[in-house]
């Protein structure tokens, strides 16, 4: 698999036994190098918010976050969620998927910008970045032939992910 990421973290599609402890640590430990080399303010609702992202691999709606932040005492409104989600996006910490309407951690190990594409399981939810720079500039050179200015480059593939496939999941 081409990747973009300085490092392959997991597999796409991690074992649904896997430690993943390690990947909220990974995602948590690479936000506070992000933020502090941008000079940008990971405050602990925002750092929050990004851990609740990394609940699992299964994207999450901002009201899920919601909730879970609401359910943890403190009252939150909407848009504080919007606007930490909003933050994030803005870092390259997480992604939107428009398919789903909802938020996922970003796999990527390095500071590199990416569009990001996400394999998607129609079965368990779980969906799996693959950040293959062959896709982005074959978008690149198309969209620049056709004179489009791309907006929003992130690309969502739905289907079965392996364990689903094999029935392990
Ligand atoms: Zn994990
Ligand atoms: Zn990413
Ligand atoms: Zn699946």
């Amino acid at each position: 698999m081409a990747t973009s990421f300085g490092k392959k973290q997991t597999e796409p599609f991690p074992a649904h036994d896997h430690d993943h402890r390690g990947c909220v640590q990974q995602a948590l430990d690479r936000a506070a190098v992000v933020c502090s080399g941008r000079g940008a303010r990971l405050t602990e609702q925002r750092r929050r918010v990004l851990e609740l992202v990394w609940s699992g691999h299964r994207p999450l709606g901002a009201y899920d976050i919601l909730e879970a932040l609401s359910g943890e005492g403190g009252r939150v409104a909407p848009p504080t969620v919007y606007r930490a989600l909003d933050f994030l996006q803005e870092q390259g910490l997480v992604h939107r998927l428009e398919s789903l309407n909802a938020y996922v951690g970003c796999c990527a190990t390095d500071d590199t910008g990416h569009a990001g594409q996400f394999l998607i399981c129609q079965n368990c939810g779980v969906a799996a970045e693959i950040a293959d720079t062959r896709i982005e500039a074959a978008i690149r050179d198309s969209a620049a032939e056709a004179g489009f200015a791309i907006a929003r480059p992130t690309i969502e593939i739905e289907g079965m992910c392996p364990h689903c496939r094999t029935g392990d999941a």
